[in-house]
């Protein structure tokens, strides 16, 4: 039986602070194509532009998205929906750990080396 390293709880931890992940341009097309609306308007609703970094707004402190939970789900940037799993952790165990402190969702009954074993199957899995 495959060991569970990871179960969402759906506490919406990772979409508040001051900052959101980043969105490329696919992610941009993405999230205009679900929204049914043109670019230019979800950039002006929703985006903030630093520089060539593009990011979604910030309201009260989380993700103008976030609403008891994601409300573009479908449409949201690649990198959320990679995260907490990101391959960074398996060979930074400190990285691990500290995604791991602020991701409930991992599960802490494992060592590190169990984790990545687990972690690795699965971006294994997702790359076939
Ligand atoms: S912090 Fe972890 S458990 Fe909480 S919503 Fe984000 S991915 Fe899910
Ligand atoms: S797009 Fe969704 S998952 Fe990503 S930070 Fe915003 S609310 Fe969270």
């Amino acid at each position: 039986m495959e060991i569970e390293i990871f179960a969402c709880q759906q506490c919406g931890y990772c979409c508040q602070g001051s900052t959101t992940v980043s969105l490329d341009e696919n992610d941009r097309q993405r999230l205009a194509a679900y929204l049914q609306m043109d670019y230019d308007e979800v950039e002006k609703r929703y985006l903030r532009k630093t520089g060539n970094v593009v990011q979604m707004k910030i309201i009260d402190g989380h993700c103008i998205f976030f609403k008891n939970g994601c409300t573009v789900h479908p449409g949201k940037p690649w990198r959320c929906t990679q995260w907490p799993l990101h391959p960074s952790m398996l060979s930074d165990e400190a990285n691990y750990l500290a995604i791991r402190e602020s991701c409930p969702g991992i599960n802490k009954g494992l060592s590190f080396a169990e984790f990545c074993s687990g972690l690795a199957k699965i971006l294994q899995k997702n790359k076939a």
